[in-house]
């Protein structure tokens, strides 16, 4: 519950309003025939109106299996029909100012970069000398260790903490976090509350307070944008035999397109984030540890005490999540079997996440704009 009318989250109450197949009484079916996953594996058909979804219908669109995989980067919200939930659009509740702030806030945010802690890597590591790895320093700048601490003014600040050879997997577990949370400090100072006037709109000081003299955390949405624009790539093959699941047959068409459009907007040879320089050899002990703090940012999000806030949070945690799901344990070539499977919440985490990110850019060069605007008539 939230005290703050901005942090509440607008929810769908009336069931006429959302897509027959996605009703309780559907969530409750759990009977049917057995439909086919692109993975490989069997899933169960919940209902029949699952199936009457269209001729290309292969997959459940409703109950999704609730058993984890080993490989899960986030710990899955339990859909399973049972459960208590809320059926929310995120349209309708779009990522802005809450005025979610002070200790609670900073509690969260703290308790995140206390996950950076890692396990030290093995002495010879080979991302140090491997040349794949030097051309990524462009994007990964040398970084310590960060711990949140109060400052002198009592205002809480990042201080170094002492780590020795810090390997690239922290340092791009740090980027993705200090990236998430550079794209929210941008939603929220774009779609600002004017007080005072009680109207919605950019906030220039808001977001000089928090990005001026901190070039890094701007690149990391870059280095954020990169990692999901790559991720979404590593699926174009993948996408043609996943089936989706609006209800509507058209729109599921439309979607598929929309889809494998950005899956396809990069060209192959092009490396915007080459994975593959990460978790070489001997680092799977490392590899674990990276998927365990993962998996705790992804609890550390339930104790954010603003809905809003709450409900943007996972998303993109799952978002990212998923993203380094993909990347660090799917095989392009593999056979599907092989690989993870992929469920339709991540997806669904996955291209909002890329989608609010792709806004934060879009974002930053308004505010680029506004920066040339008041300097000129100043
Ligand atoms: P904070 O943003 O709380 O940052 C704390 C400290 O972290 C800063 O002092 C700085 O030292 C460091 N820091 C800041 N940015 C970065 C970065 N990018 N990389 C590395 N270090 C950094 N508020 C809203 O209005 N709307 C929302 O939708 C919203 N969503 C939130 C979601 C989550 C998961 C959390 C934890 C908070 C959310 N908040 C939201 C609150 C918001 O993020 C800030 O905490 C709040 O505005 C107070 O800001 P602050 O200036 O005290 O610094």
């Amino acid at each position: 519950m939230c005290a703050n009318i901005a942090c509440a989250v607008n929810t769908i109450d009336d069931e006429e309003d959302i897509p027959p197949v996605w009703r309780a009484e559907e969530l409750s079916k759990l009977e049917g025939p057995k439909a086919k996953h692109p993975s490989g594996s069997a899933v169960q058909e919940p209902s029949p109106l699952a199936g009457a979804l269209g001729e290309d219908t292969e997959e459940s669109c409703v109950v999704e299996a609730d058993e984890c995989d080993e490989r899960d980067y986030c710990v899955p919200e339990d859909e399973s029909a049972g459960s208590q939930g809320d059926y929310v659009s995120l349209k309708e509740n779009p990522e802005r100012f809450t005025g979610y702030a002070g200790a609670g806030a900073e509690n969260v945010w703290k308790s995140i970069y206390r996950e950076n802690c890692f396990l030290k890597p093995p002495k010879e590591s080979p991302t140090t000398h491997n040349p794949a790895a030097q051309a990524f320093q462009h994007v990964l700048q040398d970084k310590p260790a960060l711990e949140l601490t109060k400052g002198p003014s009592g205002k809480p600040q990042l201080a170094e903490i002492e780590v020795d050879d810090e390997c690239l997997e922290k340092r791009v577990f740090y980027r993705v976090i200090s990236g998430m949370h550079s794209s929210i400090s941008m939603h929220l100072c774009w779609d600002f509350l004017n007080q005072t006037t009680g109207q919605w709109g950019p906030n220039l000081d808001c977001f000089i307070n928090r990005f001026s003299g901190h070039r890094d955390r701007l690149q990391n949405i870059y280095f954020n944008y990169a990692l999901l624009v790559r991720a979404v790539n590593k699926l174009r093959n993948w996408f043609p035999q996943y089936t989706f699941c609006s209800g509507d047959f058209q729109t599921n068409r439309l979607t598929k397109a929309k889809v494998m459009k950005l899956a396809n907007a990069i060209p192959n040879d092009i490396p915007i984030f080459d994975e593959t320089i990460m978790f070489q050899d001997d680092m799977a002990v490392l590899k674990e540890d990276f998927r365990n703090r993962f998996r705790n940012v992804s609890r550390v999000m339930d104790c954010v005490g603003c809905d809003k806030c709450r409900l943007w949070g996972k998303v993109q945690t799952q978002g990212y999540g998923t993203a380094l799901k993909i990347l660090f344990e799917f095989d392009e070539n593999a056979d599907p079997a092989d690989n993870p499977k992929l469920r339709r919440t991540e997806l669904v985490a996955l291209i909002n996440t890329l989608g609010r990110v792709s806004h934060s850019l879009e974002a930053l060069s308004g505010f680029e704009t506004l920066w040339e605007e008041r300097n000129r008539t100043m």
